[in-house]
């Protein structure tokens, strides 16, 4: 079964937009489209609004509330409507292991969404769109990102990487969570976490050694939040290194001094910014083949997305 990835309507081409135009992304297009399913949503399309139509923004009110207004007669809000559309179809996404959302948008923007008061002035880029809000809200595990920030490489491969990790979690628990699965998943994904967050990295082993503190559904839900986070924080190459450098240790009596030599050479190249990630990682894995080791093969760390994706750079 293929990863599916919800994503605003516009950003895969749909001409849905308050101007009647769109905005696909040519990364969604041409990278992601060939292995994943998008599922595309335009919440204001699904509000019964046309396209064209006039523009929306967010306003702050005197009381604090924040209203989805129209532009130019705040008497219009659509807030109600929106909030009552999320409230029926959000429980419908939760098969979805990410979400693509358009930038600046008062109801799909993730951030720095342009926020005014009731007198129309500019509060500032602070906001996240209604829509986005809600949906983070009802999944605060979910891979969400914007199209732009996916042409940040370091964004790009934390995004894939979380949502093929939450898509590898959804069919590992499919039948039910247990407290074993969770040890068994968490092992398998101990060097991705370690690479992007070591300090969440301790701190997920001490929950999973631990489970008894919790019932089962919190620690289900604490777990994949926790973790979910912890992979939000882009991997370094200072990071990577410690990680490469702790799977070199398993193969350090199955080496020869040159090989081993080699590999270290390798990973200090990579460290210092002379090679890509690939050229350890693929000669970890020729050792690997060589010399077969269930743990080691089983870190998702090795594979933690599609390599089609091309994303180990
Ligand atoms: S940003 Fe969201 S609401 Fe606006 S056109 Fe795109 S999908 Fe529709």
């Amino acid at each position: 079964m293929t990863v599916k990835i919800g994503v605003s309507a516009c950003v895969v081409g749909q001409r849905v937009r308050f101007d009647g135009g769109h905005k696909l992304s040519a990364f969604c297009q041409h990278t992601l489209a060939p292995l994943v399913e998008f599922v595309p949503f335009c919440p204001e399309m699904a509000l019964g609004m046309p396209s064209p139509r006039p523009a929306i923004r967010l306003m702050k009110t005197a009381l604090g509330d924040i209203r989805l207004v129209n532009n130019k007669d705040d008497s219009l809000d659509y807030t109600d409507a929106m909030l009552a559309l999320c409230a029926e179809q959000l429980p419908q996404m939760q098969g979805l292991a990410g979400y693509v959302v358009c930038a600046k948008s008062p109801t799909c923007g993730l951030e720095r969404v342009r926020l005014v008061d009731d007198r129309g002035v500019l509060l500032g880029k602070i906001a996240t769109g209604l829509f986005t809000h809600e949906l983070h809200k009802t999944y605060p595990w979910l891979p969400i990102e914007e199209d732009g920030r996916l042409l940040d490489p370091g964004l790009r491969e934390s995004f894939i990487t979380r949502v093929y990790a939450l898509d590898a979690w959804q069919r590992h628990m499919a039948d039910g969570f247990s407290a074993g699965k969770l040890v068994q998943f968490h092992s398998q994904y101990k060097f991705v976490v370690m690479a992007h967050n070591p300090t969440a990295y301790r701190e997920l082993g001490r929950l999973v050694a631990n489970p008894k503190l919790f019932a089962e559904t919190e620690l289900a839900k604490r777990y994949l939040t926790d973790f979910m986070q912890a992979l939000s924080t882009v991997a370094t190459r200072k990071t990577h290194a410690n990680v490469l450098m702790h799977l070199q240790g398993f193969f350090k009596k199955v080496l020869s001094s040159d090989a081993k030599q080699e590999l270290l050479e390798l990973i200090h190249q990579y460290r210092q910014g002379h090679a890509p990630l690939l050229a350890p990682l693929t000669l970890l894995k020729h050792h690997l083949r060589l010399n077969p080791h269930d743990y080691v093969a089983a870190q998702r760390y090795l594979q933690p997305y599609p390599a089609q994706l091309g994303l180990q750079a």
